[in-house]
């Protein structure tokens, strides 16, 4: 997919006030420091999109991008605290978990992890949130510069081999990326551009 265009349309906190068009939506999700800006900047080839919002603590926010005019890209905030708490409602802030109980034009969540760290629980615990939601979605490895072509190939496969011992029958879709080579690009959009053609 060639990106035309992209431009930041809104952020906020409230799934209601998020954009009515009725195009289908891709959701970019993760810890914090994952690299989810770095990887929406490389995909979008902007270089400081995912802050062009430009207020302060937009990571708390829900932040909606236009692709091409025909597909948004929401940067979500980054998640996992210290914090205890035993129901995920509690623990993920409740916006995010009404953008996706209530968030009808998305299409897929892309979960964010680095390639480098093993299973942590923050995240399985999100994934199998999704999953009980019937919401679908893809890992996408990030920091893939990080380590040597076998040490990736070994880490992603351990990483999916824990999640379906401990979750799923089968592992979810994947992606592995670099923001700082690029790598991985054409596959995250080629993946999104074949859904919109279906
Ligand atoms: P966010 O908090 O998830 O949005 O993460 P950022 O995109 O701000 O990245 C967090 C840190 O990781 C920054 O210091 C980035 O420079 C670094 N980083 C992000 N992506 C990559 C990558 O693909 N490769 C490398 N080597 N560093 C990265």
């Amino acid at each position: 997919m060639d990106i035309k265009s992209a431009e930041f349309v809104i952020s906020n906190t409230n799934v209601d006030k998020c954009p009515k068009d009725l195009i289908p939506e891709y959701a970019f999700i993760g810890r914090s420091n994952v690299g989810k800006s770095s990887l929406i900047n490389m995909l979008v080839q902007r270089k400081s999109l995912a802050k062009t919002s430009g207020k302060p603590g937009k990571t708390q926010l829900i932040n909606h991008f236009k692709i091409n005019n025909s597909w948004f890209l929401v940067d979500l905030p980054g998640y996992g605290y210290a914090k205890v708490s035993k129901s995920v409602k509690s623990k993920f802030q409740k916006f995010i978990v009404e953008y996706f109980e209530k968030r009808k034009q998305l299409v897929s969540a892309f979960v964010l992890i680095d390639v480098r760290h093993s299973p942590q629980k923050v995240d399985v615990e999100f994934m199998q949130w999704l999953g009980e939601h019937g919401i679908p979605f893809s890992i996408i490895f990030t920091k893939a510069d990080k380590l040597k072509p076998g040490a990736i190939k070994r880490n992603a496969e351990n990483y999916l081999q824990k999640l379906t011992e401990d979750a799923w029958e089968e592992a979810p879709n994947h992606f592995i990326t670099s923001s700082s080579s690029g790598a991985g690009r054409d596959d995250v959009l080629n993946y999104i551009e074949n859904i919109n053609n279906e």
